[in-house]
């Protein structure tokens, strides 16, 4: 068995896999090429998040108390803060103790291939990965690749040269420690990542201007809670044809995009409030680069001087990061509506072009036409990791050729 990514997902899945003890570690391999949970990491550092939106018994561990006795034995309480609608939120730093705390209690370090998968065939009985690092062969392959560094960046920002002090806060290099104390600094953006960035930043010397185009949604969570507690939405989207431009609409009109939480207006309000934030309600329309800065100008007529800009505008379609464009050129799998994975929903795995389910399962946001708006999130790898393990203890208690022997179980 052969994950494929070790953010949230992929690690949870491990977890999940071995825990159940129907994969033995010999037979796990998590390719990452970021170390565990690394993407996720750098990305909350980036837009200076300080606590998790979601509630404590969302996180990596299997058992959903876990988090919170963590917090306990440690005397660490005071870190899961109030939320709005139900359960604490875990700070970022106690989120990830924990996680890293998890990942160790199972050795899942020592799982990690470091590479970078470019390629996937399944090959009937077999899973074949291009690596960074080599071919790698397997029985089974999990994706869990996130985004895979898909975001959207403003047309004007497209034709700037490198050397442009303008970054997308999910690019790799961009380290917002690297700003200058008194530099003019914008943010594009008006949901929760550019509100966090701009208070972030909003520093005494510092000169922050956020462009915000639209009113501000303020909600508390990714989608409305029937889509998290109760199974009625799913089954409904389930009923429209997977990966179809209808189930496409579903889950996009079920998402918050673009809307931050209560507690993250509240600072941004109090940033623009006492003016270490200015508001600008336009869109900028061009950017040139000048010496070091960049000019902008906005679509109300104004312009502006900067010394750093960043664009806090979203993630692009899940199914065009690099490694889903790939697999989307594959005629063996089947795709549907703007490239998304035709899954089959009760196990995830891809369908192959002749309707039979492939040996490739995928987990986290490109599920999220079988899942439903929450499958990018933690608790969408709670419940990847549920269907996975169903499906996983199905194929092997009634499928011999699928552990390779029919006297023995043996899980790659
Ligand atoms: C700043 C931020 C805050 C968030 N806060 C919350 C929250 O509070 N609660 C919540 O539920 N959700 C939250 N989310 C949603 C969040 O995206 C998910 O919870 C989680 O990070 C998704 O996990 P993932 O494993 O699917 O993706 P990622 O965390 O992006 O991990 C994917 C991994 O796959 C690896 N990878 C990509 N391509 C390849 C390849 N070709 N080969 C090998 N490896 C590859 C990457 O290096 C990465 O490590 C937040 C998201 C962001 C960006």
């Amino acid at each position: 068995m052969t994950i494929v990514g070790g953010g949230v997902h992929g690690v949870h899945l491990a977890i999940r896999l071995l825990e159940s003890g129907l994969v033995d570690r010999s037979e796990l391999r998590i390719v990452e090429p970021d170390g565990l949970l690394g993407g996720f990491r750098r990305k909350c550092a980036q837009c200076g998040m300080a606590e998790l939106r979601s509630p404590f018994v969302h996180h990596v561990d299997s058992d959903p108390f876990s988090l919170r006795d963590f917090a306990r034995r440690r005397n660490r309480g005071d870190e899961l803060v109030g939320s709005e609608v139900g359960a604490d939120r875990p700070t970022l730093s106690l989120f990830f103790d924990h996680a890293d705390a998890v990942c160790e209690r199972v050795d899942l370090e020592s799982l990690v291939v470091e590479a970078a998968v470019t390629d996937v065939t399944d090959s009937g009985d077999r899973v074949v990965l291009e690596t960074s690092a080599g071919r790698h062969t397997t029985r089974w392959c999990l994706l869990a690749v996130g985004h895979d560094r898909s975001h959207t960046c403003p047309d004007w920002a497209a034709d700037l040269p490198a050397s442009a002090p303008v970054s997308h806060v999910w690019d790799r290099e961009f380290d917002p420690d690297a700003i200058d104390e008194f530099a003019s600094a914008g943010v594009v953006g008006g949901g929760i990542t550019a509100a966090q960035v701009a208070t972030m930043l909003a520093q005494p010397g510092r000169d922050v201007t956020l462009f915000a185009r639209s009113p501000f949604r303020v909600e508390s969570l990714e989608a409305g809670t029937d889509w998290m507690h109760f199974s009625g939405p799913v089954a409904d989207l389930r009923e429209l044809p997977p990966a179809s431009e209808d189930r496409a609409r579903t889950v996009a009109d079920a998402r918050h995009d673009g809307a931050m939480p209560p507690y993250v207006f509240r600072r941004l309000r109090r940033a623009i409030d006492t003016g270490s934030v200015a508001l600008e309600r336009t869109a900028i329309t061009t950017a040139t680069a000048a010496g070091g800065t960049v000019v902008v100008t906005c679509r109300d007529g104004t312009a502006r001087c900067l010394d750093r800009l960043v664009c806090a505008t979203g993630f692009d379609s899940p199914y065009d990061g690099a490694l889903f464009s790939r697999l989307r050129a594959d005629p063996s799998l089947r795709t549907g509506y703007r490239g998304a994975p035709v899954l089959e929903d009760d196990t995830l795995r891809w369908l192959r072009a002749d309707g039979s389910p492939s040996r490739i399962a995928v987990s986290g946001v490109a599920a999220q036409q079988a899942l439903g708006p929450f499958a990018r999130n933690v608790i969408g790898a709670r419940r990847a990791g549920t269907v996975v393990l169903d499906w996983l203890d199905d194929e092997l208690e009634t499928s011999p050729s699928a552990s390779g022997s029919s006297a023995v179980r043996t899980r790659e």
